[in-house]
């Protein structure tokens, strides 16, 4: 099964994903978190993504694409996968339906509304080490600073700054949210209320996901 987990920033795609990635048994490829790895590491694609991303904009597409067709092509990605972070594109999403596997079998929009995707981007944590996600106030982790999951020392994404994280609204906006109406022009856009309890919104996208809910 190849679905995407669509959202504005802050619509809880990686919490979401995080939760399903191991019961449905197909692996959650996040864009974003390639992309920090590739900064972190400082490779050739890091170094050209980084002002991008903590200015709050797309990296170019043929960038984006280069590497998400390689991942794609990975042995992990035949069973299908959970895509998080893309497309953000039109030009993405029609570069998806030409590559291996073709175009995806259902599409989940995460609906949350703008004040709270500010209030979680400005109060989210994310641990380096393993990639889990906090929330200082509705999911903190048990000792403050610490990953529950691994002991990582937890930080704030240097694109969680207010000026960034308005940018990546208005980015969302004009460059991501059309690529909704082309999902919908063709039958896979789901809709899921992603303000429920992550517990909750996980529930629903699964249910979304069964035979039944495709149906
Ligand atoms: P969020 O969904 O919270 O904004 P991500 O971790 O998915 O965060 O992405 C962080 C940044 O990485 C984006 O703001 C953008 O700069 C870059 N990025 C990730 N995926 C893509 C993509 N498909 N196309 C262009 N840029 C991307």
């Amino acid at each position: 099964m190849r679905v995407i987990l669509f959202g504005a920033p802050g619509a809880g795609k990686g919490t979401i994903a995080g939760m399903l990635t191991d019961k449905l048994g197909i692996p959650h490829i996040a864009t974003g978190d390639m992309l920090r790895a590739q900064v972190s590491e400082g490779t050739d694609l890091g170094r050209k993504a980084r002002a991008y991303m903590e200015a709050g904009e797309l990296v170019p597409d043929d960038l984006i694409l280069e590497m998400t067709r390689r991942r794609l092509a990975e042995a992990d990605a035949r069973r299908g996968f959970l895509l998080d972070g893309f497309p953000r594109t039109i030009a993405q999403a029609e570069a998806l339906a030409q590559m291996p596997g073709g175009p995806p079998d259902v599409v989940i929009d995460l609906q949350v509304p703008e004040e709270e995707l500010v209030r979680r981007l400005s109060g989210r944590r994310v641990c380096p080490d393993c990639g889990a996600i906090y929330q200082v106030d509705t999911m903190p982790p048990r000792q403050a600073g610490v990953c529950d999951r691994c002991g990582g020392k937890l930080i704030q994404r240097s694109d969680d700054t207010p000026e960034a994280v308005r940018n990546r609204l208005e980015v969302y906006r004009k460059q991501s949210a059309p690529v909704l109406g082309y999902y919908r022009e063709r039958g896979l856009l789901r809709s899921v209320d992603g303000t429920l309890g992550s517990a909750a919104v996980a529930e629903q996208v699964a249910g979304e996901l069964s035979p039944r809910g495709q149906a």
